[in-house]
C-alpha cells in the first residue's frame, strides 16, 4: 500500500494524538481511579434522595422545660421532657417549634427524612468539590506551555 505524502503525515500525527489520549501519565490514571469511586458514590447518594417521600421543613429536636412552678423537680434543674420538637432554620434564623403529641410520629419521621437529606446534600456537594479538585489536578498534570517556558 501506497501513501502520499500528506496522508502519511497525518497518520503520524494520529498515531501521537492516539498515544496521547491513552493516559501513559500515571498521575491521570490514579486520578481516574479515584474519580471513578467519587463518581460512583455521589451516584449512590444522589438516587437516594429521590424516593419521592415528603418531608417536613425542620430538624428533629428534644427539648426539656420549666414549667415555671417554684416547688416543681424542675426549679431544681430536673426539667420535664423530653418533648419532641423541631428545630427550623428559615433566612438564617433558628426557631423551635414544639410538636403535638398526636403529630410526633408522622413528623418526626418526616424530619429524620429532612435531617438525612441535608446531610447527603452536603456530602455530594464535598464530592462535587473534591471531584473539581481533583479535574485541575488533570488540567495541570497534562497541559503543556507553547511554545515553552
Ligand atoms: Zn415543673
Amino acid at each position: 500500500m501506497r501513501f502520499s505524502g500528506p496522508a502519511c503525515i497525518s497518520c503520524i500525527y494520529f498515531i501521537i494524538l492516539y498515544k496521547d489520549m491513552g493516559s501513559d501519565n500515571i498521575n491521570v490514571k490514579i486520578i481516574g481511579k479515584t474519580l471513578s469511586d467519587l463518581n460512583q458514590l455521589r451516584t449512590k447518594y444522589i438516587f437516594s434522595l429521590l424516593h419521592g417521600k415528603s418531608m417536613i421543613h425542620g430538624l428533629p429536636h428534644l427539648i426539656y422545660r420549666k414549667c415555671g412552678k417554684k416547688n416543681c423537680k424542675c426549679a431544681k434543674g430536673n426539667r420535664h421532657g423530653p418533648y419532641a420538637a423541631l428545630s427550623i432554620n428559615k433566612n438564617g434564623k433558628q426557631r423551635i417549634a414544639i410538636i403535638r403529641n398526636a403529630d410526633t410520629y408522622p413528623i418526626m419521621k418526616e424530619a429524620k427524612r429532612y435531617r438525612y437529606f441535608q446531610e447527603t446534600l452536603s456530602k455530594i456537594r464535598k464530592i462535587n468539590r473534591e471531584i473539581d479538585t481533583l479535574l485541575e489536578k488533570v488540567k495541570v498534570e497534562t497541559t503543556n506551555e507553547y511554545p515553552g517556558p
